[in-house]
């Protein structure tokens, strides 16, 4: 059979394998802390630890020496067979990270089945509980959960609901907690409030009675460019969410692990979730996992009617969690929490100082190792760039040929707005900051020189 047909003007030889764009990218020959390397030797930064998934660092000896001690005892046991030892370690130590009362971990092989656990939990507990008029999952716009239907319909960004629409029940949104846009004259603190107090004027308009829950990324991810709402924001959602019975869930699948600073991205603020969602940095890329966390008073009672009527082939299985287990003692050992957090503060101070540079980054945002700049037209009025510029793509496309791998997308939706996020792993140095925002200052000059964007001199 023929090889198929490649893009104009590739240069990658022909392939069967079927990539999602026409964007062809160079062989990855190997990884090491935050470098990666093609097979041409060329060394690339990177800058967003993949999809911000490898917080541990690339190569880690210690964990690759645990999944290979695994790997020769079981790879792969089914759950309904046997239980395994790592899961059951490593559910334990996930626990002592938690809030208190989530004392239960559901493990998965990735951040959309996390999510589908938790509104399937969520949905099998109103059941069991004699709630089943309860099933509407208000999120936010824009928001990102997953790509399967569950967790596509909670999640807001047009250009990757759009096409599925009419196949899925597309749930009720709020707007997130943009504040940083507001122009209104109130404070932060009682923009987070009216933002909040949106959840409250859905519930209400969708009837208390079936609502079942509300999921936030506690600070948001790629699709707002690492939001954080206004303090004010957490305890009114869940003041909210207890009167009107509805469970508050926690989409930790970037924010967990590490890496914003706190173990969670829920330990920034006192208010806590009922059910939490993580993946990604968990278990760093080493090997998929995910796990959904819940509290027994929500297990028992689906247990009690029967069982969890759910679950993945791949979940749970003994080298996954070896992997996710070394990965938990390594972010210990290192203390990468703390790195996170002490090196987040420097990049964004860095961040800062380059959106003084180049007045067209509007805000600078995040926490510990989970930033982003967002690119405008006007900072007076955070008015965004044309959006046929798509100086998202362009400021990714500018720093990889400088040898920086960033992260990016369109912030307000998916149809306009720029940002790029930069989360490298939680090992960086404080010279491999410096080593970042070089590359990235000679990054945004040519952006600037490309799409005719002003610079301060
Ligand atoms: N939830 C959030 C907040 C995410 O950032 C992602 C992935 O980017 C997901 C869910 C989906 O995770 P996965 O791609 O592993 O299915």
């Amino acid at each position: 059979m023929s090889a198929n047909r490649e893009a104009p003007g590739s240069n990658r030889p022909p392939s069967h394998l079927f990539y999602q764009t026409r964007l062809r990218r160079p062989v990855v020959d190997r990884a090491e802390g935050i470098y990666l390397w093609d097979r041409d030797g060329r060394r690339m930064i990177d800058g967003s630890s993949g999809a911000m998934v490898v917080n541990i660092g690339h190569g880690n000896r210690a964990v690759l020496d645990a999944m290979r001690r695994q790997m020769e005892r079981a790879t792969f046991a089914y759950r309904l067979h046997f239980e395994n030892e790592p899961a059951e370690t490593l559910a334990t130590r996930v626990v002592d990270y938690m809030p208190p009362g989530l004392d239960k971990v559901f493990f998965v092989s990735g951040g959309s089945e996390a999510v589908e656990s938790c509104l399937k939990l969520a949905r099998q507990w109103a059941v069991a509980t004699g709630q089943a008029g309860r099933y509407k999952v208000i999120s936010r716009f824009p928001s990102y959960h997953g790509s399967t239907l569950g967790a596509l319909a909670v999640t807001g960004y047009a250009a990757l609901t759009a096409p599925f629409a009419p196949m899925m029940h597309e749930m009720p949104k709020i707007p997130a907690p943009t504040a940083y846009l507001d122009r209104d004259g109130l404070s932060m603190e009682e923009r987070g409030i009216r933002y909040a107090d949106m959840l409250e004027a859905e519930i209400r308009r969708q009837g208390a009675e079936t609502v079942l829950a509300f999921i936030m990324e506690p600070i948001g991810g790629a699709s707002t460019g690492a939001l954080v709402a206004p303090d004010s924001y957490y305890p009114r959602i869940r003041e909210i969410c207890d009167r009107y019975g509805i469970v508050l869930i926690y989409d930790e699948v970037m924010t967990g692990a590490g890496r914003t600073g706190r173990f969670l991205g829920a330990d920034h603020w006192a208010p806590k979730p009922d059910l939490i969602a993580l993946s990604k940095g968990f278990a760093s890329g080493y090997c998929p996992l995910g796990a959904m966390v819940a509290p027994s008073r929500m297990v028992q009672p689906v247990l009690d009617a029967g069982g969890f009527q759910h679950g993945f082939t791949y979940a749970g299985n003994p080298l996954a969690c070896a992997a996710g287990l070394a990965v938990i003692e390594e972010i210990e050992r290192q203390s990468m929490v703390d790195n996170a957090a002490a090196m987040g503060a420097l990049l964004k101070d860095e961040l800062q100082a380059l959106a003084r540079r180049f007045p067209f980054i509007g805000d600078v945002r995040g926490k510990g190792l989970l930033l982003a700049a967002e690119l405008v037209g006007d900072p007076e009025t955070m008015a965004p760039l044309p959006s046929g510029l798509n100086a998202h793509a362009r400021v990714v496309e500018l720093a990889y040929e400088r040898g920086l791998i960033i992260y990016s997308r369109r912030t307000r939706g998916g149809t306009e707005g720029d940002h790029f996020l930069v989360c490298p792993p939680m090992i960086v140095t404080r010279e491999q900051v410096g080593e970042i925002v070089a590359v990235l200052a000679d990054t945004l000059e040519a952006l600037a020189a490309e799409l005719r964007l002003p610079v301060n001199r």
